[in-house]
């Protein structure tokens, strides 16, 4: 089975991760118009601030 997540926020990366609960072999493809990985909105804050980089904001990488 191949799945298809459009948006690469809070509730995409739960979707893929609750596909991936129950299915362990089906292709997950996630869509989004962001230019990064899933990162932190609540983390933005701190980065406009200056007291972290953008790396800091990424939650879950490619290899994830
Ligand atoms: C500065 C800030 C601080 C926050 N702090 C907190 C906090 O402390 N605690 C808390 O509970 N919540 C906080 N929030 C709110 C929390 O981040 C949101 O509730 C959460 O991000 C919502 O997740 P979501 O996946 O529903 O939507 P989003 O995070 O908006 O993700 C949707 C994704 O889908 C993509 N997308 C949409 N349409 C398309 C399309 N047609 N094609 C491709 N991609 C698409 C968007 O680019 C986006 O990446 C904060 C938000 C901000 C901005």
């Amino acid at each position: 089975m191949k799945y298809i997540v459009v948006g690469n926020g809070a509730a995409g990366m739960a979707a893929a991760e609750a596909i991936r609960d129950r299915d362990g072999a089906g292709e997950i493809v996630i869509y989004t118009d962001e230019d990064r990985y899933h990162y932190s909105r609540p983390r933005i804050i701190e980065y406009l601030g200056g007291s972290i980089d953008a790396g800091k904001l990424t939650i879950r990488n490619g290899e994830y």
